[in-house]
């Protein structure tokens, strides 16, 4: 099964964009203090709070971005979670969904890569590469891989495992880059919550699927 790729699958896509939305809201709420911990030991403890306040004022607006063109919903909900996850992941979460939904608008592109653009977006954004322990550790294999049509349920096995590669890491970006070698050891929050995120679309997308 191929969600991405398959141009026969056709969804109630209002049902299904409020359905993605709720999971992630779900997933924010749930593991907001796991993320935080994440935070804590090389951080300031805030990412799951911030997680959660931005996924629950877009789920807020989940009637209404779910009516829209995906493009349309893809900028305005990139716009929500600039205002309100704030910190560092604010504008780089922001970043991925406004210029994805850019990138769809301009036409003729698929999602695949659209993201896989507004992925080098955040990297600029960012001023990071991967390696250097930050949510871009998950964001680019997945995007790399949603292009080279990865199934969606490999997909979803491999995310957790791009996360769990950042313990490893040493932190060069982002207040957990003033711990230098004793960053080394923990897990990224940022990584932590983009692979949270993206295995429950994955789920969600596999859940329409089978229904
Ligand atoms: P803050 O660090 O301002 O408290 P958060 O705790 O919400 O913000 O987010 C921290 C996460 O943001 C990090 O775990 C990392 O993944 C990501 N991050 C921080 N700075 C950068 C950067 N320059 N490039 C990419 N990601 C970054
Ligand atoms: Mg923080």
């Amino acid at each position: 099964m191929n969600l991405v790729h398959e141009p026969g699958l056709s969804f109630d896509t209002v049902a299904l964009v409020c359905r993605v939305i709720e999971a992630c809201r779900d997933a924010a709420v749930s593991q907001e203090a796991y993320l935080c911990d994440l935070d804590r030991a090389i951080g300031d403890g805030d990412h799951g709070t911030n997680m959660r306040r931005g996924l629950e004022a877009l789920a807020a607006e989940r009637q209404l971005l779910s009516a829209m063109p995906l493009s349309d919903a893809m900028i305005a909900a990139g716009t929500i979670l600039v205002m309100n996850i704030g910190g560092a992941a604010g504008p780089l979460y922001g970043t991925l969904l406004l210029e994805t939904g850019k990138g769809l608008s301009a036409g003729q592109i698929p999602f695949p890569q659209a993201f896989l653009q507004a992925v080098g977006a955040v990297a600029q954004r960012g001023r990071s590469s991967p390696g250097d322990k930050t949510l871009l550790d998950v964001l680019v294999p997945l995007s790399e891989a949603l292009v080279k049509q990865t199934d969606m349920r490999c997909l979803a096995e491999e995310i957790q495992g791009f996360a769990d590669m950042t313990i490893d890491m040493k932190a060069v970006r982002g207040r957990a880059s003033f711990l230098g070698e004793r960053s080394i050891g923990h897990m990224d929050p940022g990584a932590a919550s983009c692979a949270l995120f993206a295995t429950t679309v994955c789920h969600e997308l596999m859940e329409t699927a089978r229904s």
